[in-house]
């Protein structure tokens, strides 16, 4: 079992792998975010990856609004989706997902109403598999090269 020493120290190691990359926005009642996504898009880790966070097995990220009220900005999705390219080759079996999909969790509409869940969720089996992959191929070819 991996420990990290953390700024608290309290904070618990993570248990098993990361399965879930979960989405909460910023009326968001549960804590324990990895990564926060401000109203600028600017993006701000707040936990290490190997502690636990909101929930087992996942990182969460939020994006900072309240979008069962408004939606998120491009400049908050464009981070999101280059956050998510990250993780993805961090994590590459992790599925995206809503903070509502949780099974056995409280009722909630996070990340929003007005967050575009499913656009994202299509997006994640599209284009996010090919940038990974082209990601993937150029670290390869990279390697190649210099033998
Ligand atoms: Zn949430």
């Amino acid at each position: 079992m991996e420990t990290t020493t953390t700024r608290s120290g309290t904070a618990k190691a993570r248990r098993g792998g990361v399965k879930f990359v979960l989405l909460h926005h910023g009326g968001c009642l549960g804590g324990g975010f990895h990564y926060r996504i401000d109203a600028d898009g600017g993006v701000r880790a707040e936990l290490e990856e190997s502690e636990r966070g909101q929930h087992a097995r996942s990182i969460a990220v939020v994006v900072d609004g309240d979008f069962d009220d408004v939606a998120p900005s491009e400049a908050q999705l464009d981070a999101l989706r280059d956050l998510l390219l990250k993780l993805k080759l961090r994590y590459p079996t992790a599925e995206i997902g809503a903070h509502r999909q949780v099974r056995g969790g409280t009722q909630t509409t996070c990340p929003g109403k007005r967050f575009p869940m499913r656009a994202l969720a299509e997006w994640s089996r599209n284009e996010l598999l090919s940038e990974r992959d082209a990601v993937l191929r150029r670290d390869f070819e990279s390697q190649y090269t210099q033998i």
